[in-house]
C-alpha cells in the first residue's frame, strides 16, 4: 500500500469505518493526491468492491486524475477522491443512505476543508444534501447542482479541438472557432459520431452533436434511453458493437478501461474524445493509438468542465460574483486551446498525447510545490 502511494506520489489516504444502525459495516476511503494548488475537490463513488485493494486503487488513481485535471484546467484546486465501500450482496433498499451520508459528511468534516466532496458514480444530489447537513465542504448539493451539463459542454469543446487538429482544418485556417470571415464552418456536418453511454453526460453530448449536424450512433443497455435517442433520429446499435463502429469520432461516455489490448486494434475511428474517466486500460494503449494514427483526447482534459463548474460555483458561494454562468462557460471554452497545445506538442515530439498531458500536469504541480511550503502552509477552515 505504501509502495503504491509512493509510486503515485499520493499525499495522504484516510480510512474510516463504522457500523450502521442496520448492523452493516460501512467503510470509506478519502485519497488526497496533491493539495499544492488548493483544497482537493473530487467526487465520492459509492459502490460494492470485490476487495479492499481494488477500492484503494480506485480512490488513488482517481485522486491523481483529479490533480492533473485541476492543474490543466488552471483552477485553484488539488486532487482528491472518496470511495464508499458498500457492504457486499446487500440490496440497495436495505442500505440506510441517510445514515451513510450523514456519517460520510462527518468524515469529510474531519479533514477540515482539505477535501471538498461531490457527486460521482453511485451518488446523487440528495446524498450530497445529506452530506451538506454535516459539512459545508461539498460541491454538488442542490444549491450548486449537477455538473453534467458543464461536462458535456467541455466534451463538445474537446471534440471541436480534435476535429480541427486531426482533419487539418486549423492548418487550412478554416476551423470551428474561426469567425474572422463572419462565421465559423460546420465541422460536424457529415461526420459520424459513435457514443457509448446515454447517461447524464452522454445524452447531452448526443443531443448537441445531433443538433450541430453530426450523424450520431449510440448504445446504452438502458432501453428507455435508447428509445428517447431513436425518437430524435439517433441510430442505436448493440452495446458490444459501438466501440468498433466505423466513425470519425468515438465518444466513450460510460465506463473506464473500455479501450484495452483486446480491442484497440479493432477500433475503426479517427478520434477518441469522450467524458469517461480512465478510458484507456493502461498507458501502453496510448502508444498503440498513436501508432494507429488515432487521435486520443486525454480524458481528464476533455472532461474537466464538471470540475470547472463545481470549483467556480463552490468558490462563489456567499460572494457576489457577476455573470457566473458566462465566466464558467468562458473557462470551459479554454479546454479547446489546452487540447490544441497538447496535440501540437505531441506532434512535434516523439511522445504520445497522454505522455505530453501527464508531463504538463506534473510540471504545473511541481511548480506550485516550489512556491508553497507543502504541508505547513496549507490552512483550511474547520466548518
Ligand atoms: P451515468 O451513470 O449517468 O451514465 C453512464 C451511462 O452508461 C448509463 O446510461 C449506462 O446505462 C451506460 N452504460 C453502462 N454500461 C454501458 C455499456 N457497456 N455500453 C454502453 N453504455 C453503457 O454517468 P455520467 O455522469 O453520464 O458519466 C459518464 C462518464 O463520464 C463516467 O465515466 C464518469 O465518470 C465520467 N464523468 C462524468 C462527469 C459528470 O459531470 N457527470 C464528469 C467527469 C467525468
Amino acid at each position: 500500500m505504501f509502495k503504491r502511494m509512493q509510486s503515485m506520489q499520493m499525499q495522504a489516504v484516510y480510512c474510516f469505518q463504522t457500523t450502521g444502525p442496520d448492523q452493516h459495516e460501512y467503510r470509506a476511503i478519502i485519497a488526497l493526491h496533491n493539495t499544492h494548488l488548493g483544497p482537493a475537490l473530487g467526487g465520492c463513488r459509492c459502490l460494492e468492491y470485490a476487495n479492499e485493494s481494488l477500492a484503494f486503487d480506485d480512490a488513488m488513481r482517481l485522486a491523481q486524475g483529479m490533480s492533473y485535471k485541476a492543474a490543466l484546467a488552471n483552477i485553484p484546486q488539488g486532487g482528491g477522491k472518496a470511495v464508499i465501500l458498500l457492504p457486499n450482496n446487500v440490496a440497495p433498499v436495505h442500505i440506510d443512505r441517510q445514515f451513510l451520508f450523514s456519517w460520510f459528511g462527518q468524515c469529510v468534516k474531519q479533514l477540515k476543508g482539505q477535501y471538498i466532496t461531490a457527486m460521482d458514480v453511485g451518488t446523487q444530489v440528495e446524498d450530497m444534501d445529506t452530506v451538506a447537513l454535516q459539512t459545508r465542504h461539498v460541491a454538488s448539493a442542490s444549491n450548486i447542482g449537477d455538473p453534467a451539463s458543464a461536462t458535456a459542454e467541455g466534451v463538445i469543446e474537446g471534440i471541436k479541438a480534435a476535429i480541427d487538429f486531426h482533419f487539418k482544418y486549423l492548418e487550412k485556417n478554416c476551423y470551428s472557432k474561426d469567425t474572422s470571415q463572419g462565421g465559423s464552418i460546420n465541422i460536424f456536418s457529415g461526420k459520424i459520431f459513435a457514443i457509448q453511454g446515454l447517461g447524464h453526460v452522454g445524452w447531452r453530448v448526443a443531443k448537441a452533436l445531433h443538433y450541430l449536424g453530426g450523424d450520431v450512433i449510440a448504445a446504452d443497455p438502458d432501453g428507455e434511453k435508447c428509445l428517447q435517442a431513436e425518437a430524435l433520429g439517433i441510430k442505436i446499435v448493440a452495446t458490444n458493437e459501438i466501440l468498433v463502429q466505423p466513425c470519425d469520432v468515438l465518444v466513450p461516455c460510460a465506463l473506464g478501461g473500455v479501450i484495452h489490448a483486446n480491442n484497440v486494434r479493432d477500433l475503426r475511428c479517427e478520434i477518441i474524445a469522450g467524458s469517461a474517466n480512465n478510458q484507456l486500460a493502461d498507458d501502453g494503449i496510448a502508444e498503440v493509438l498513436d501508432q494507429r494514427k488515432i487521435l486520443y483526447t486525454p480524458d481528464y482534459v476533455i472532461n474537466s468542465g464538471g470540475l470547472i463548474f463545481a470549483s467556480m460555483q463552490y468558490n462563489a458561494q456567499n460572494k457576489r460574483v457577476e455573470n457566473i454562468d458566462d465566466k464558467i462557460s468562458q473557462k470551459i471554452s479554454e479546454i479547446y486551446s489546452t487540447l490544441i497545445a497538447i496535440f501540437q506538442q505531441a506532434k512535434a515530439s516523439e511522445k504520445n498525447v497522454n505522455q505530453v498531458a501527464n508531463e504538463l500536469a506534473q510540471q504545473r504541480l511541481s511548480a506550485s510545490a516550489d512556491v508553497k511550503d507543502v504541508g505547513k502552509g496549507d490552512v483550511y477552515d474547520a466548518a
